[in-house]
């Protein structure tokens, strides 16, 4: 890699451009999704009493599901931005074209109008350009997957996400909501933006690899893109107008959709690559037991993304903002789970050395159990204080907290190792697409809750909550049961 001989943590300098990059990305994500059920409920039906109003006054119901859906596309079109980065401009340049789109996003946001949800959407997919080609070039940093520092250098990174999603809620969550809404949408636009000042600043120490197509479009290829792409848009288009034109439009005609894309591509995709005739024995083999881990992870963020809507909203109603004496905006609770991450991970890291030095490094599918058992409980705990405010009494944060640790520990399971185990299972000829593979974990967990909510469920009832919880832990259970089985599948991977 490019060097001037300078180092970052004993890491390419280049590791410090992209460090800042996504800690400012994050930073503009999370301070916006800690407002965003707020800001869509504010004025409404469900609002908090005596709340500040200005909001777009959804009920509570919808105001979750589009949560869900804005989510779920979030990380579904990392899935194209990594296409993008492979066969059209090139990683950085994707990452220059994704931070510009969602600075425009915000700032869409940060204008009051009738035009949020383009905002949201342009910030969706903004981040989708951005995510996997950033972690992609982390990679590149690093020579061969022998470079021994590539496992530290993911973990510095993984520090820079949750420095941003810390500082997010406490600057732009209060202001967002103590203040204005639209001024707390208007910092992440600037955040964003000096993410990608450092960005455009630090080119020069990223390896040359970022800059290069890796496998070029085809002329041929391309133009059979733009006329497929051009057909689906002109169907929906024809699909959306006509529904309009005859008064029949209503949200359901999006989320329903959405959600069930949601569904459907996760699924489609992994049978392509399941089913996929190039692969060898072994790959099949690994891909077989790639999708135990896929279906528990899905279930696993089911629950854990609901931190910014459930939970916030229980945040803002039900529990008491104050604690020791201190006062805050409710969204602050959103910096929990990242403090969390920045405390337990260098613990977690530690356990697992210590455990690898005695040859009794618990293998993944013991890690995906115990991640699936904590999210799992994690939700059986939140039904006491749910219980306990039920008569309106406002229970203290500290439920909150201890539920967010446990999710954190159930995080620390999940999120890491199978970021490691989807690279170490994933077949050569899809390599740089498995990453996007991964996220659509996220997508199709959060596609459940959407279609949940869509089909009339109350999703902050304690009925949902039992039915996630139980299906979560099962997950894990359904693993540690088959444990042989998937061990055997995963051949030399462990
Ligand atoms: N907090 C992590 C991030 O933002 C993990 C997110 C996830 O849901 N996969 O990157």
């Amino acid at each position: 890699p490019a060097s001037d001989g300078k180092t970052f943590f004993g890491h390419p300098r280049g590791l410090a451009t992209l460090f800042m990059t996504e800690m400012w990305e994050r930073f503009s994500f999370y301070g916006m999704r800690a407002l965003l059920v707020l800001y869509l409920i504010s004025g409404g039906p469900d609002a908090k009493d005596g709340s500040q109003g200005g909001g777009l006054g959804i009920p509570q119901g919808s105001a979750l599901s589009i949560y869900a859906v804005y989510m779920a596309m979030v990380y579904l079109l990392a899935m194209p931005g990594g296409w993008f980065g492979d066969r059209v401009w090139g990683p950085r340049k994707t990452v220059i074209v994704g931070a510009s789109v969602v600075i425009a996003g915000h700032v869409v946001l940060a204008i009051p109008g009738q035009t949020f949800f383009v905002g949201l959407a342009m910030v969706a997919l903004g981040s989708g350009l951005l995510k996997s080609n950033i972690s992609t070039m982390v990679g590149h940093l690093y020579n061969g997957p022998s470079d021994k520092r590539r496992d530290g250098g993911f973990t510095v990174f993984y520090m820079s996400i949750n420095i941003g999603s810390t500082a997010a809620p406490l600057v732009i969550g209060g202001i967002g909501q103590s203040v204005n809404w639209h001024l707390g949408f208007g910092i992440a636009a600037v955040g964003m933006a000096l993410g990608l000042v450092q960005f455009l600043f630090g080119t020069k120490h990223l390896d040359p690899k970022s800059s290069q197509v890796p496998t070029p479009l085809s002329t041929e290829e391309r133009n059979g893109w733009l006329r497929k792409g051009l057909f689906w848009a002109g169907l929906a288009v024809v699909f959306y107008a006509v529904i309009g034109f005859s008064g029949n439009f209503n949200e359901k005609w999006l989320l329903v959709p959405l959600g069930i894309i949601g569904i459907l591509v996760p699924f489609v995709v992994l049978l392509r690559i399941k089913r996929d005739k190039d692969l060898s024995a072994d790959e099949q083999s690994k891909v077989s037991s790639y999708v135990w881990f896929f279906v528990a992870a899905a279930a696993f963020w089911m629950i854990f993304d609901q931190a910014g809507s459930t939970l916030n909203v229980f945040a803002e109603k039900n529990t008491a903002d104050t604690i020791f004496g201190l006062s805050f905006p409710s969204s602050w609770l959103q910096s929990v789970n990242p403090i969390w991450v920045l405390a337990l991970a260098p613990v977690f890291a530690s356990v697992w050395v210590a455990l690898a030095n005695r040859s009794k490094e618990p293998k993944t599918t013991a890690k995906f159990t115990m991640g699936m058992v904590m999210i799992g409980a994690s939700y059986f705990i939140f039904l006491l204080p749910i219980t306990l405010s039920s008569d309106g009494t406002k229970v203290t944060p500290l439920w909150l907290i201890g539920i967010y640790c446990m999710q954190t520990i159930g995080e620390l399971c999940i999120s890491p190792v199978g970021l490691s185990v989807t690279t170490k299972l994933a077949p050569a000829k899809y390599a740089s697409q498995m990453m996007g593979v991964w996220f659509l974990a996220n997508t199709a967990g959060d596609s459940v809750v959407n279609l949940l909510g869509q089909a009339g469920a109350d999703l902050s009832g304690k009925g949902v909550l039992i039915g996630e919880a139980v299906l979560a832990t099962l997950a894990g259970v359904i693993i540690f049961l088959n444990r042989k089985r998937i061990n055997g599948q995963m051949n030399d991977v462990n």
